[in-house]
């Protein structure tokens, strides 16, 4: 019921991929069986360090694919469970795998999970990180969790309770997507955030407003600073995109300039050692090593 396209599942296929699908129910259907079944994976995209231009981390992408093996978007797909009510139990499968990867990488090699609103739900979610920590072995200060601003709309108690014992576990609690939503300002006060992911769509739209997107980029990353979070933007796609903010103290980079999300057992053995050598980064985007 869903045709081969052969593409991957990016959000820029996300029309196509609507159209070929014959129904919501089919998708509900797939989404429905896909823990069971065993369709859903994890793919790693990699997570740059400045100045030095290593690799610190990977954020998980969670990845589905049909019996047919044909990909369907997360962007699909997740909205989907949420109202199925399936993501609490999906999230904490992304979780466990996650944690139980990352525990294979070395030591200074983190993991990003991503949470939805959901996940907050029933208030075990600290509880559920603990154990997918205690069970994998790996240390908090591996693990971010990856939240957006969907997440701190409603029940702000309930969150921020949850939020505070998250961070008591000792890990690193993200802002992902900076700049889309609304009412971002305020949620930095009221919430522990250790750090702002700026959304790509500031990178996407810089090759025609370059100029005013570095001033908005100087200023979360002042802002970032005066709160003391770190700042990671996301969507490096060029060298162009990588030496337009190789100025801006930003922590860390995340892009297809760097590596698209992959299995793995994909990752090469050499990113996870030396991944300036590997990549070869180009120098002026790297920063001084
Ligand atoms: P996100 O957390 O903001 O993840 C970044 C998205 O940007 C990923 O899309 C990634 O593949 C894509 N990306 C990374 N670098 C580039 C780039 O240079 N250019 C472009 N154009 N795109 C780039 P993906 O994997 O399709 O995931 C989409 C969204 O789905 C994620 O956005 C996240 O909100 C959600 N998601 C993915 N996995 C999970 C999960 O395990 N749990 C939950 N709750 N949400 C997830
Ligand atoms: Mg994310
Ligand atoms: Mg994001
Ligand atoms: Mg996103």
């Amino acid at each position: 019921f869903i045709k081969t396209t052969g593409q991957r599942g990016f959000g820029i296929f996300r029309e196509t991929m609507e159209e070929e699908l014959v129904g919501r129910r089919d998708l509900e259907g797939l989404v429905r069986s896909a823990l069971q079944k065993n369709l859903f994976s994890l793919q790693f995209q990699p997570i740059m360090s400045l100045p030095r231009g290593r690799i610190c981390g990977f954020e998980a992408l969670l990845r589905l694919t049909s019996e047919a093996g044909t990909p369907v978007s997360p962007e699909l797909f997740i909205p989907v469970a949420e109202e199925l009510g399936l993501l609490p139990e999906t999230g904490e499968w992304v979780l466990n795998k996650a944690c139980e990867t990352a525990a294979g990488w070395p030591d200074g090699i983190s993991a990003a999970v991503n949470l939805s609103p959901s996940q907050f739900a029933t208030g075990s979610l600290p509880s559920q990180v603990q154990a997918a920590l205690t069970a994998s072995g790996l240390a908090p200060e591996r693990l971010e969790l990856e939240i957006t601003e969907g997440i701190l709309l409603k029940d702000t108690d309930a969150i921020l309770q949850q939020l505070t014992e998250l961070k008591a576990l000792g890990v690193t609690i993200v802002m992902d997507d900076f700049g889309t939503g609304y009412s971002s300002l305020s949620y930095l006060w009221r919430f522990p955030f250790d750090k702002l992911k700026i959304d790509r769509s500031f990178m996407e739209a810089y090759s025609h407003s370059g100029e005013t997107i570095q001033q908005i980029l100087k200023a979360i990353v002042a802002l970032g600073r005066a709160l003391k979070m770190q700042v990671t933007i996301e969507g490096i796609e060029t060298v162009f995109h990588a030496r337009a903010v190789k100025d801006l103290a930003i922590d860390n980079l995340q892009g297809y300039l760097f590596g698209k999300p992959m299995a793995d057992v994909e990752i090469p053995n050499a990113m996870l050692k030396d991944f300036v050598k590997t990549m070869n980064l180009p120098s002026d985007a790297a920063g001084p090593a």
